[in-house]
C-alpha cells in the first residue's frame, strides 16, 4: 500500500484519501457503509467540512470507534472569531472526538495570518494550545492565495484543486510545498467529474510524491476502484501519458470546474452544472442531462440578470454568464 506523509504534521496515510463531500447526497445508512468499508480497507484519511451539511455526523456515526486509527481534516469557513469556535466545537460534537487532526480555513478570500486584525490565524493557534486541533491548514482555489500560504510557513497543509489538468503554475505550486515542507492535499483530483478514467488520475498525481487525492466517494463503485489501487497502484505508462495528453488538449482553455463558489445565483440558475453541460452531455451518460427538469434548468439561463456576481466570485476569473449562453445554445443543438 502506498502512503504519503503530509510535509511538517508528519501525518503519514494511505495515498487515497476519502473525500467526503459527496456522502451527504446518501442516505446515514448507505454513509456508513461506504465509510466502513473505506475503512476496512485500509483507507485512513477522510476529509470533510462544516459546511457539507450532515458529512461530519456520518463520519462520527461510522468512524467514532476507531478514531485513534484514522485522521480527521474538516474545514470552517467562517470569517468571526466567534463562528470560528462555534463551528470547531459544533464539528467536534458531530465528528464524536475531542480533537481534528487537521483543521483548516475553508477557502478565504485572503490569507490570514496573525496581527491582520480578523484574530481568525490567532484562534487557530488558541485552539491548538487548546488540544482541540492538532494542525493548522488552509484551503483554497485562488492560486495567489494558496501561495501567499504556502510561502507564509503559517500553514502545515494545503488543500487546492489538482489532476492531470493542471497548469504549470499549479504544478509549481505542488512542489513549493514540498520545498518548504507543506502537505499538499488534492481536491478535484477528478475535476469535478469530468476526467472519468481514475487510473490516469491516480498514475498523474503518483508522480508528485508530496500529493495525498481526496478522491470524492458516493457509490461503491468508485470506492472499490479506488480499494483496488492500494495493491495495484496505476503507473504512468506511454498510453496513459498519451490519453492524458490528448485530455489536456480537448480541455485546454477556460471551462468550468464546478466548484460552485458562484452560487447561489440571484436568478436561481444552477451554474456549477448549467455552465459546463456541454461538458457533461459528452463526457459522462448524456440521458440523465436531458430530462425535462434539466432542460427547464437550462432554460433558466435565460433569465441570467447580468448581475457579475457569479464572475466576481469565480476563482478561475471565468466569464460565467458568457460560457452559460454557450452552454445553452450548445444544449438546444444537441436535444435537437
Ligand atoms: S450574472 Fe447571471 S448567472 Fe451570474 S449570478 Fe448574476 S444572474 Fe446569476
Ligand atoms: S463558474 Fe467558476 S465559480 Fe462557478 S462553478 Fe464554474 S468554476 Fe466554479
Amino acid at each position: 500500500m502506498k502512503t504519503v506523509t503530509l510535509g511538517k504534521t508528519g501525518i503519514t496515510v494511505n495515498r487515497n484519501g476519502f473525500g467526503a463531500l459527496p456522502i451527504q447526497r446518501v442516505s446515514v445508512e448507505e454513509a456508513g457503509r461506504l465509510l466502513r468499508k473505506a475503512f476496512d480497507n485500509g483507507i485512513d484519511f477522510f476529509d470533510t467540512a462544516r459546511s457539507y451539511s450532515d458529512s461530519e455526523y456520518k463520519i462520527g456515526l461510522a468512524l467514532s470507534d476507531v478514531r485513534d486509527k484514522i485522521v480527521i481534516a474538516t474545514k470552517t469557513p467562517s470569517t468571526t472569531v466567534e463562528g470560528f469556535w462555534k463551528d470547531l466545537e459544533t464539528s467536534l460534537s458531530l465528528l464524536k472526538t475531542d480533537y481534528i487532526d487537521i483543521y483548516q480555513f475553508h477557502n478565504p478570500a485572503f490569507c490570514p495570518k496573525p496581527g491582520d486584525g480578523t484574530g481568525l490565524y490567532e484562534a487557530m493557534l488558541e485552539a491548538k494550545a487548546q488540544g482541540k486541533i492538532r494542525h493548522i491548514g488552509i484551503t483554497n482555489h485562488r492560486l495567489a492565495v494558496a501561495q501567499e500560504a504556502v510561502e507564509s510557513g503559517l500553514y502545515e497543509t494545503l488543500q487546492f484543486p489538482f489532476s492531470y489538468l493542471a497548469s504549470e503554475k499549479d504544478e509549481a505550486l505542488v512542489r513549493l510545498c514540498a520545498e518548504k515542507n507543506v502537505g499538499f492535499i488534492c481536491m478535484k483530483a477528478l475535476s469535478g467529474g469530468l476526467i472519468t478514467r481514475s487510473d490516469a488520475a491516480y498514475a498523474y498525481l503518483a508522480q508528485y510524491e508530496n500529493t495525498l487525492p481526496i478522491w470524492g466517494v458516493q457509490r461503491e463503485s468508485e470506492l472499490d476502484e479506488f480499494i483496488a489501487y492500494n495493491d495495484n497502484p496505476p503507473a504512468m505508462t506511454a498510453e496513459l501519458s498519451a490519453y492524458i495528453e490528448e485530455e489536456r488538449v480537448s480541455l485546454a482553455g477556460d471551462f468550468c470546474r464546478g466548484c460552485g463558489y458562484c452560487m447561489p445565483c440571484p436568478a436561481g440558475i444552477e451554474i456549477n452544472q448549467c455552465a459546463r453541460m456541454s461538458l457533461l452531455l459528452r463526457r459522462s451518460p448524456a440521458a440523465g442531462w436531458l430530462t425535462p427538469a434539466w432542460q427547464a434548468k437550462m432554460e433558466k439561463i435565460e433569465e441570467c440578470l447580468h448581475c457579475g456576481q457569479c464572475m466576481q466570485h469565480c476563482p478561475y476569473s471565468l466569464n460565467t454568464p458568457e460560457l452559460l449562453r454557450k452552454n445553452l445554445e450548445d444544449y438546444r443543438t444537441f436535444i435537437k
